[in-house]
């Protein structure tokens, strides 16, 4: 004999980019999977901080589609460029 219960489980049906409000998951993915859980392939940025730097504990988490990740590789390269020309 089995014994059953009704759960409702939370799952991830989609996941927005922090930046835009685009979804980062592409359409074919949504029509074949029930659920997103699992789902990893897309942009992350992510920064914690300990006590006695200047965000004391805070930690940040954002979500970024493929366009706006690139923008972010863009000006993290020309933030680069710039501090090995001031040196
Ligand atoms: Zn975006």
């Amino acid at each position: 004999m089995k014994r059953t219960a009704n759960q409702s489980v939370e799952v991830i049906t989609d996941i927005l980019c922090d930046a835009c409000g685009a979804s980062v998951v592409p359409d074919f993915q949504k029509e074949h999977h029930d659920n997103l859980n699992d789902f990893s392939e897309y942009g992350k940025l992510n920064a914690s901080y300990g006590y006695g730097s200047n965000h004391d504990g805070d930690s940040f988490h954002f979500d970024l589609c493929e366009s706006c990740f690139k923008e972010l590789v863009k000006k993290v390269k020309s933030m680069r460029a710039s501090n090995v020309q001031g040196a």
